[in-house]
């Protein structure tokens, strides 16, 4: 666990046969509000819990866990975590919310042979991803939460109800599984994934000032260059179509 700026920590996933997305943990410490953006694999929650724990932090300071989108490598240890951090909310996009209410797990699998070969190798019940969202967002939000200011950016395309958190004041953008390091972007062959969402969600993440890139997996990046989601879109955008 390392702290990237004032009140952002990076928890990096710990991939096995499946990649284990980041955790970031959000909010300044004396604030008593802290929020867990993505939890990660099935499996992972003791060492992600067991990290936020490290770093002292009690509990029952975690208000929140909110979701970039609901794909088993994020969200796949909730039910660990919940049980970790038993006052924290569970905020989703509407869009992946009324699956999760529905137990819908569409979104969490993205294909069905993945479903299959999941379930058997972390041993999962049919219903296990059944959860009940107290805060559905939209995008267009703005979170006043643990002493930061957080715009909520709705960015379809590489799941339907993906978003992106953004801290103007020290231009952070948290993308979840839309744009990487090195100028990758998500896959969009998945359950409600949609090539032209996602090239025009690239194209309002790139309208964003961004210093620091915090995606769900691989390299984070401090001192992005300018231009950087532009260009990455430009080289993508002959296959979104
Ligand atoms: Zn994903
Ligand atoms: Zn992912």
């Amino acid at each position: 666990m390392s702290q990237v700026y004032k009140g952002v920590h990076f928890i990096p996933g710990q991939d096995e046969f499946i990649p284990d997305s980041h955790v970031y943990v959000l909010g300044v410490p004396e604030s008593d509000d802290l929020t867990i953006v993505d939890v990660g694999l099935t499996g992972k929650g003791e060492y992600k819990a067991g990290s936020i724990k490290k770093l002292g932090i009690d509990p029952a300071a975690v208000k929140r866990i909110i979701m970039t989108h609901t794909h088993l490598d994020h969200i796949g240890c909730l039910t660990e975590m919940q049980k970790a951090f038993p006052s924290a909310q569970l905020w989703v996009h509407k869009l992946e919310a009324d699956l999760l209410e529905k137990g819908d797990d569409r979104a969490v699998y993205g294909m069905d042979m993945f479903k299959g070969m999941c379930q058997m190798q972390f041993g999962l019940a049919p219903d296990s991803f059944k959860f009940n969202v107290d805060r559905k967002l939209e995008g267009g939000e703005t979170l006043e939460i643990g002493g930061m200011v957080w715009d909520v950016i709705h960015i379809p395309g590489h799941s339907m109800g993906g978003i992106a958190l953004y801290e103007p004041a020290a231009k952070i953008l948290i993308p979840g599984d839309v744009v990487y390091a090195d100028y990758a972007i998500g896959r969009f062959d998945l359950f409600g994934a949609d090539a032209s969402k996602l090239k025009e969600s690239l194209g309002n993440l790139a309208k964003l000032d961004v210093d620091i890139l915090l995606p769900g997996h691989n390299q984070i990046v401090k001192g992005v260059p300018s231009e950087y989601i532009k260009r990455t879109l430009k080289m993508w955008e002959p296959y979104l179509v």
